[in-house]
């Protein structure tokens, strides 16, 4: 059966490049061109994904995000934001978005992002026993496995963005080294990204608080004006 995405996105000429890529791909696809109106669908009917614009009329796309996450709605959101507007990442991941596209952006771009967030999320990979074949660096209680973007903390799968999952994995390739924001922008985001350091804080605490790393394990050390040092965990003794 074929994934279902909503788009939520009032500019016609954007809302018809989604709905007619997402459709070539094989999605089942749902465009909704009001704020409000969006919302409700994604209450009431049942998503794979959801692509969300900022600025809808109705309601905008940060009050769409954090009524459907208060209503404990899991269904995983991309956000759509504008050029220069670092701001709108940072808030659309603190409502919990799951990743972010800033327009304009390319076609490959967007068919990316949608099946790299899909593939994350899909409820199958519950208690799925990792294939033996997969590369793995462990790291403390961190599984960490570069081709699934997946990271497995105590037996239990870690919901990283892959925002989040490239910056720990940049941190973990070059522990006790000091990396600073500016190479972490480079490496993740890419030279031609026009955010801030923020983006890189945001994305850091956040991993923080998935990882909830304890005392004997793995620290992502913050350097102060400079960036991030991963250090490695102490001898457990167990
Ligand atoms: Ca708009």
């Amino acid at each position: 059966m074929s994934q279902k995405v909503l788009v939520i996105e009032d500019e016609p000429t954007l809302a018809r490049l989604l709905s007619y890529n997402l459709t070539q791909e094989g999605y089942d696809t749902t465009v909704i061109e009001h704020g409000a109106e969006g919302l409700q669908a994604a209450l009431q009917r049942s998503f794979d994904l959801i692509i969300l614009d900022i600025m809808l009329p109705g309601m905008n796309g940060f009050e769409i995000l954090s009524r459907l996450r208060q209503s404990g709605n899991s269904t995983p959101v991309i956000v759509l934001t504008a050029r220069n507007a670092e701001e709108e990442v940072v808030q659309g991941l603190k409502r919990g978005a799951d990743d972010y596209i800033t327009k304009p952006f390319g076609v490959a771009e967007l068919l990316a992002r949608v099946s790299a967030v899909l593939r994350r999320t899909m409820p199958e990979q519950d208690g799925k026993v990792p294939d033996s074949t997969d590369k793995v660096i462990t790291v403390g209680e961190l599984a960490i496995f570069p081709e699934r973007y997946e990271v497995i903390l105590n037996g239990e799968t870690v919901p990283l963005r892959p925002k989040e999952f490239e910056v720990l994995l940049y941190l973990v390739q070059r522990p006790g080294m000091v990396i600073t924001r500016d190479d972490l922008m480079n490496v993740v985001w890419g030279f031609d990204y026009i955010g801030g350091q923020r983006t890189v804080d945001v994305h850091v605490s956040s991993l923080r608080k998935k990882l909830e790393l304890g005392q004997e394990s793995v620290q992502i050390e913050s350097i102060r004006g400079v960036g991030y040092k991963l250090v490695m965990p102490k001898k457990i003794a167990r």
